[in-house]
């Protein structure tokens, strides 16, 4: 755990958050300024910084926030509509929060 990082504190109850989902390997939770009508995040309970960070290690983690996200847009009911699936990568590709997440946004309908 990283002890000035947001996430972690989320991750770890520290600052409360309705967890729309949670296993032992991350957690999901609404994002606090939606881009979308349906904008989770996809957040791993391991301090990672970015995808930059990642390692051979953490291809568990990997494979479990991608199949966490089509889970949870088939609960949220956008699978058939469609939706996006976005990793920001460092300040130069708009991350703001230094903790690894997946974002998952959708609900437009099929337009
Ligand atoms: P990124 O730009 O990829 O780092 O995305 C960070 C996201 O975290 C943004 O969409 C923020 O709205 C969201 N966010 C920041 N703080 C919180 C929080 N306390 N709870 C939920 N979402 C947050």
């Amino acid at each position: 755990m990283a002890s000035d990082c947001i996430f972690c504190k989320i991750v770890n109850k520290e600052i409360p958050s309705a967890f729309v989902y949670e296993n032992e390997t991350l957690v999901v939770f609404k994002d606090i300024s939606p881009k979308a009508p349906v904008h989770l995040l996809i957040v791993p309970r391991k301090h990672i910084r970015s995808i930059n960070d990642l390692t051979a290690a953490d291809q568990p983690i990997v494979s479990e926030l991608i199949f966490t996200a089509q889970r949870m847009a088939r609960e949220m009911a956008i699978d058939t509509t469609g939706y996006n699936l976005l990793f920001n990568v460092e300040k130069g590709g708009g991350q703001e929060v230094f903790h690894l997440h997946l974002h998952l946004t959708g609900g437009y309908g099929t337009k």
